[in-house]
C-alpha cells in the first residue's frame, strides 16, 4: 500500500507511538494528535486515508468525533476502546465507524484491519468512480448522468431546473449564491422570467429533500444575500 496517510488520535502516548512505529514499518505515512479537539480539526482539514480514532479523550471524545468526520467525509474510521460498553454504543448510536478494536490488541492485528479497510474503501470507491457521476451528500444522493435524486433512499421526481439547481447547489457546497447569480447559471440568459422564478424552485426542492422546510438542513437561505448548500 503505498502513500497512504493515516491519522491516530489517542492520548496515550505510548500506545499512539507504538501504533505509529508498527504502521510507519508497514509503509504507512502516521499523524499522531494526542487531543479530541485537535485530532477533529486535522480529520476536518487534512485528507486521511483512514483514522485511527480512540474514544476516551481530552477535549473532544472519539464518538463526537466520528460524527462530526462523518457529516462531511466518507474516510474509513476504526474506532479504539478499552470499555465493552462502548461496543454497543458504536454499533448502536449509528455512528458511521468502519469498525472497532479493543484494547489490548496486538500490532499485527491492527495493521490487519487497517489494510483490510483501506482495501475495501479502495474497492468501494474505485468502482464509484467508474459507474455514472454520482454525487453523495448526507442522505442526498445524485446520479448526475442519469438525472435521478434520492433522498433517505428514497427517489424523488424533479423536473429539469430542478434537477440542475439543485446538482448545481450540492456541486458547490458551503458557497453562497445570489438569486441573480443562481438564474444566470440555470436559465438562459435571454430566458423569460426573473429572479423570483428562483425563489420558487427552491421552494419545491425543498419541499422534496427538507424534513422541515422551515428549517431547511441542505439549502440554506442566507437573508439578504442568496443560498447555499450547507455540508
Ligand atoms: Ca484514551
Amino acid at each position: 500500500m503505498d502513500d497512504k496517510k493515516l491519522l491516530i488520535v489517542e492520548d496515550e502516548v505510548s500506545i499512539a507511538e507504538l501504533e505509529k512505529d508498527y504502521l510507519e514499518l508497514s509503509g504507512f505515512t502516521v499523524d499522531i494528535e494526542n487531543d479530541g479537539t485537535e485530532g477533529l480539526n486535522r480529520a476536518l482539514s487534512e485528507d486521511y486515508d483512514l483514522i485511527i480514532l480512540d474514544i476516551m479523550l481530552p477535549g473532544t471524545d472519539g464518538f463526537e468525533i466520528c460524527r462530526r468526520v462523518r457529516e462531511v467525509k466518507n474516510t474509513p474510521i476504526l474506532m479504539v476502546t478499552a470499555k465493552k460498553e462502548d461496543i454497543d454504543k458504536i454499533r448502536g448510536l449509528g455512528l458511521g465507524a468502519d469498525d472497532y478494536i479493543t484494547k489490548p490488541f496486538s500490532p499485527s492485528e491492527l495493521v490487519a484491519r487497517v489494510k483490510a479497510h483501506l482495501s475495501r474503501y479502495e474497492r468501494l470507491t474505485g468502482a464509484e468512480k467508474n459507474a455514472n457521476d454520482i454525487i453523495e451528500i448526507r442522505g442526498i444522493k445524485i446520479d448526475k448522468t442519469a438525472r435521478r435524486v434520492w433522498v433517505n433512499g428514497v427517489e424523488k421526481a424533479f423536473t429539469t431546473k430542478e434537477f440542475d439547481l439543485l446538482t448545481f447547489l450540492a456541486e458547490h457546497p458551503n458557497r453562497v449564491f445570489t438569486k441573480e447569480e443562481l438564474f444566470r447559471e440555470i436559465w438562459d440568459m435571454d430566458s423569460i422570467g426573473d429572479i423570483a422564478t428562483v425563489t420558487v424552485h427552491i421552494k419545491k426542492i425543498r419541499e422534496k429533500i427538507e424534513y422541515n422546510t422551515a428549517k431547511p438542513q441542505y439549502i440554506e437561505t442566507i437573508w439578504g444575500v442568496g443560498y447555499r448548500f450547507k455540508i
